[in-house]
């Protein structure tokens, strides 16, 4: 097939090219993101490739299947900014990547958590200036405290697994609890009492109209005081305005953050030589108690040779008119 793919990176387009080897599709790399804009760059091709923060509405949509698009191929798990309903009455395929590596993610998590915890970003720039003062590096031993698992799919389950083997109690919050994984790391609860009892709350379910500010000012209320709370699902769980309020009282004593609520302006992106006009997001850098990674938990060499791999499956199974397990349908 012919592919346009979009927001490629250097790394994008080392792993796609040596997975391609193996279908020998057409692969267009182009560095800009999808939008109205650069939507007419998919002209000529059959289908677009596209990641995270592509935007994918319908009136996107309505262009690119004006142009012929026939497919697309979605380089990541997530499909909250696509328009499914619009995809199928213009009869447009749409695959994704449902997972690529779990392992990835809930590492990541982790890692954010030791970090907060035991102040490893504070403590890194105190040594190189020969600052040896452990004042205010104080952390807590995870052993023994309460971690809230809201969503218990593939990332959550490893994340509680990791933790449980860290010693902590996992409670878990999910729409569809799972009894294989209550019955060896955790017990599933209700959303208010997951929140009134963890010390560390991850949140690993989707965005979906339902959780859209699952983290709010009425959430973070409910929230144990001092808890740390860790996002590497999608930004738009969180009100970042609930949250820093939340940081202000106190009631949050900790922010990890992968994921932004307004990350597709930013993350990806060299911004390093300009003035960041985002204001929320300069209010979350100036605690000392926020920690932030530019959506960042998925980037493991297994990972991106799992979502090359998948994805130009993905491709060759549409091309081929054959079932493709991991295509979308308008009731996802
Ligand atoms: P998954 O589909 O395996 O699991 C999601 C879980 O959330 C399911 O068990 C589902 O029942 C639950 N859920 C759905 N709606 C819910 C609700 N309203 N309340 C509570 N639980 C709900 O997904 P996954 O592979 O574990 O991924 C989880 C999320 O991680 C993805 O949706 C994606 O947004 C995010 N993600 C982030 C990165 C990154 O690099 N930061 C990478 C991959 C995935």
């Amino acid at each position: 097939m012919k592919v346009a793919v979009f927001s490629t990176k250097p790394y994008d387009r080392q792993f796609l090219t040596q997975a391609n080897q193996q279908h020998n599709h057409e692969l267009k790399f182009l560095s800009p993101s999808l939008d109205v804009q650069t939507v007419t760059l998919a002209t000529g091709f059959e289908a677009v490739c596209v990641f995270v923060n592509d935007r994918l509405d319908r009136k996107i949509m309505e262009t690119l299947s004006q142009q012929g698009i026939e497919l697309i191929a979605l380089r990541c798990a997530g499909y909250n900014k696509v328009d499914l309903n619009a995809a199928q009455e213009l009869g447009i395929k749409v695959v994704r990547v449902p997972a690529y590596s779990p392992y990835a993610v809930a590492e990541h998590a982790i890692a954010l958590i030791l970090t907060l915890n035991r102040k490893i970003h504070r403590a890194y720039y105190r040594v190189r200036e020969g600052n040896f003062a452990l004042n205010g590096l104080l952390g807590f031993d995870l052993h023994g405290r309460t971690v809230g698992i809201i969503g218990t799919g593939k990332i959550g389950q490893i994340t509680g697994q990791i933790l449980h083997g860290f010693g902590c109690k996992i409670l878990a919050y999910d729409l569809n609890p799972n009894q294989e994984f209550a019955a060896q790391y955790g017990e599933y609860v209700a959303l208010p009492e997951l929140l009134a009892q963890s010390d560390i709350i991850s949140l690993h379910c989707p965005l979906t109209k339902d959780t859209h500010y699952l983290i709010n000012d009425e959430t973070v209320k409910l929230m144990k005081p001092g808890v740390m709370l860790v996002n590497t699902s999608r930004g738009g769980l969180i009100d970042t305005k609930a949250v820093i309020k939340g940081l202000k009282s106190e009631q949050i004593g900790y922010l990890a953050l992968d994921v932004y609520e307004r990350e597709s302006k930013m993350f990806f992106e060299d911004l390093s030589g300009e003035i960041i006009q985002d204001d929320l997001f300069e209010r979350l850098l100036t605690f000392p108690n926020v920690i932030i990674t530019g959506h960042q938990a998925f980037f493991t060499v297994d990972a991106l040779n799992n979502i090359a791999e998948t994805t130009l499956a993905n491709i060759t199974a549409i091309a081929l008119n054959q079932p493709c397990p991991n295509q979308l349908s308008h009731d996802d």
